[in-house]
């Protein structure tokens, strides 16, 4: 048996019925690291002692007959989520050595679910990025062509997902960074609601579009660990007390539904023949299923990057000033004065995107230029929302591609910052408007996977599960763990 190839779903079945320990399942995906890591580069750092410590726990939890619905089930946690002891760095060399005095809501919970960490994943500087390349350490490659990107900024939690390092893994996503390494790597990837899951514990990027949610192999594997993260949180003021029944309508399968087709997702520049073949080979398997294909239309998708690339910079201009070298991580201390060491920190700590990043977020913010930029970004953020509204009155979800490329290779695109932006074309609009959405596996475009994407109004995240759902169980198209 190769417990690196099974679900959630299948480990605790054997788990619970004494046929597998957890510590040979821990073993196993330690082992696997050891063996594939050195080419991948899903992790920047491994964490054997917790991961015992908390392998042990979730035994005996199993003998006691108390363990959680993650009892045992190793997981891979994006370096933007602090856990207490265990050096935390959002990709950056600024937060060097930090190492948080607390674990984070999200997470801990999954940890209160019997989670088994094994590790930090890599990802883009701050999560600014569409390619992990952004990492301040190293780029992680994608499982399936090593020549190419996981997508990104959770590109080493996808990566490490589709190689078989860890059963599930952790993300966020602020303009499509689940959803696009999901696509990438092959693996299914879901952004919840936002609000659904509390931010408490996340390095900040832009604190109005970030959400933490999962990567896994299945779809019902993400509604597991959604269920275990989701939920009310007192030390985060936007999450929500909304019931967390995600699953309720999990294999009601589509037939009557109606899947809106928006034309401007269809037309976006650069989509590849291969992905759009992909996609309409997928409306039809759902339309097989009993699905109502109906065109839908966001007008304003045109504007949705320029919105994007000015209210994210804007607010981790904001966010990120708390970077100072006094409070965190690295600090230039051969400074002639407080000024100096705040500058020098700063410009050795982050790295070229960030930097950029703030210089446009200050200059937007800045008196003079805030109404010209900002304000009208939020307005159009509100044109797109209301874009959904109207597409939703006509259809209960929307379904394209998540990516309108496969994986690119590494390199490819770094010296142009705009071609890295039009990456989250078609993932960023879910962020604007707040609402849930998934990249589910959808077949191959050049031997590389492509992913499908569903979107549904906020707070149904059961429309987006059971939608994944229908496809995998009618495509039969499964996320499958690379061989390496
Ligand atoms: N690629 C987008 C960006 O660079 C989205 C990143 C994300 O979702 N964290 O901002």
């Amino acid at each position: 048996m190769d417990t690196t190839r099974l679900t959630i779903t299948e480990l605790q079945a054997l788990l619970r019925a004494r046929e597998l320990s957890t510590k040979d399942l821990l073993e196993e995906h330690q082992e696997r690291i050891e063996n594939v890591d050195d080419h991948v580069k899903a992790f920047l750092r491994l964490t054997p002692e917790l991961a015992a410590e908390q392998s042990a726990a979730a035994d005996r939890a199993l003998k006691a007959g108390e363990a959680g619905a993650l009892a045992g089930i190793p997981v891979a946690v994006k370096d933007v989520l602090c856990v207490r002891g265990v050096e935390t760095t959002a990709g950056s060399q600024i937060l060097r050595g930090f190492r948080p005095p607390y674990t984070g809501t999200a997470v801990g919970r999954l940890f209160a679910a019997g989670a088994v960490m094994v590790g930090v994943t890599n990802c883009d500087e701050f999560a600014m990025g569409s390619s992990t390349e952004n990492s301040g350490y190293f780029p992680t490659h994608n499982p399936w062509a090593l020549d190419r990107v996981p997508g990104g900024s959770s590109g080493g939690s996808a990566a490490a997902v589709a190689a078989g390092e860890s059963v599930f893994a952790v993300g966020t996503d602020t303009g499509g960074s689940i959803r696009q390494p999901a696509a990438l790597c092959g693996v299914v990837g879901m952004k919840p609601t936002y609000g659904r899951v509390s931010r408490y514990g996340l390095i900040a990027f832009a604190s109005s579009l970030d959400q933490v949610g999962p990567f896994a192999r299945t779809v019902e594997d993400c509604a597991i660990v959604l269920e275990a993260m989701a939920g009310h949180d007192p030390l985060d003021a936007t999450s929500s007390d909304r019931a967390n029944d995600v699953r309720r309508d999990f294999e009601a399968g589509v037939k009557g539904m109606k899947l809106g087709v928006p034309r401007e997702y269809y037309e976006v520049e650069g989509i590849e023949p291969g992905v759009k073949a992909a996609i309409a080979k997928a409306l039809e398997a759902l339309q097989g299923a009993g699905a109502e294909v109906v065109n839908v239309s966001l007008p304003h998708t045109d504007y949705g990057l320029a919105a994007y690339y000015i209210i994210a910079p804007a607010e981790c201009s904001s966010n990120l000033a708390r970077f100072d070298g006094v409070k965190y991580g690295m600090s230039d201390q051969d400074a002639a004065n407080v000024t100096d060491a705040y500058m020098q920190t700063r410009r050795l700590g982050f790295g070229t995107e960030v930097r950029r990043r703030v210089m446009l977020g200050t200059y937007a913010l800045s008196s003079g230029y805030y109404d010209a930029y900002y304000v009208k970004a939020q307005k159009i953020r509100t044109l797109i929302k209301r874009d959904f509204d109207s597409a939703f009155e006509k259809c209960d979800a929307i379904v394209s591609a998540t990516s309108p490329t496969v994986a690119f290779p590494l390199g490819a695109r770094t010296q142009d910052p705009l071609s890295m932006y039009l990456c989250d074309v078609l993932t960023l609009g879910g962020n604007l408007a707040g609402l849930p959405g998934i990249s589910v596996p959808c077949g191959l475009s050049e031997d590389l996977p492509v992913g499908l994407q569903v979107l549904a109004p906020q707070w149904r995240e059961d429309v987006v599960l059971r939608v994944a759902r229908a496809y995998e169980v009618v495509s039969g198209v499964k996320a499958e763990v690379a061989p390496l």
